[in-house]
């Protein structure tokens, strides 16, 4: 299929993404730099980043998740999905709260973070480096590849959201690790990249490991 076609397949009204969408590692998009879109955003584009966020949601919800065979995911770039478009989303779930008897009951605002980032680039970042605890995990890496991912702790992040804003945000803790996981889909880059693999994991100063 052509990229155009790749497109107009998952954008169809009747369409929701599932795993055969995903493309895995070997496939050439993974390691290529996406392109640019341009505004005003297309309305291709704009279902797009919608059918994206839409997988996000599918996958953290127990029913659709086991109806679709889906493996849950916070984040998703259009590389993963063959097309080099600079188009990612994010849907992160806030944790549980409890009341006084202990029980859990659900969080005030649902998401800690739920966006689609058109064109998503950092622009600057701490010098303090951070990793995940138990190391990242990718919906195109049919494989566990242990050790800390290493990246920066706080970032800031330019992007134009899905009404043409241009944002700027500052993020931290596991927001940050998340967005620049998918800024690197965007850039041809994965996340085992970034672990040492001579001392996968190993803490060097300072890095902050994030729960
Ligand atoms: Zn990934």
């Amino acid at each position: 299929m052509t990229p155009d076609e790749i497109q107009q397949n998952l954008i169809t009204a009747s369409h929701m993404i599932d795993m055969d969408d995903i493309v895995r590692e070997g496939f050439s998009t993974l390691r290529e730099v996406a392109s640019d879109v341009t505004f005003p955003l297309s309305d291709e584009d704009i279902l797009l980043g919608e059918k994206m966020l839409q997988f996000l949601h599918h996958s953290q919800d127990p029913v659709m998740s086991e109806k679709l065979g889906l493996r849950g995911g916070v984040g998703l770039a259009a590389n993963q999905l063959g097309l080099l478009k600079k188009v990612i989303a994010v849907l992160i779930p806030n944790e549980p709260e409890f009341d006084e008897e202990d029980n859990e009951i659900a969080p005030k605002e649902a998401y800690k973070m739920r966006e689609i980032m058109y064109n998503a680039k950092v622009i600057s970042h701490s010098v303090q480096d951070a990793a995940v605890e138990g190391g990242e995990g990718c919906l195109s890496v049919d494989r566990e590849v242990p050790g800390y991912v290493v990246r920066h702790a706080r970032v800031t992040v330019e992007y134009i959201n899905k009404d043409g804003e241009k944002k700027k945000i500052r993020l931290k803790d596991f927001p940050a690790i998340c967005v620049q996981h998918e800024i690197d889909h965007t850039n041809g880059i994965m996340f085992y990249d970034h672990i040492n693999m001579n001392d996968p994991w190993e803490i060097k100063d300072g890095m902050l490991v994030v729960k």
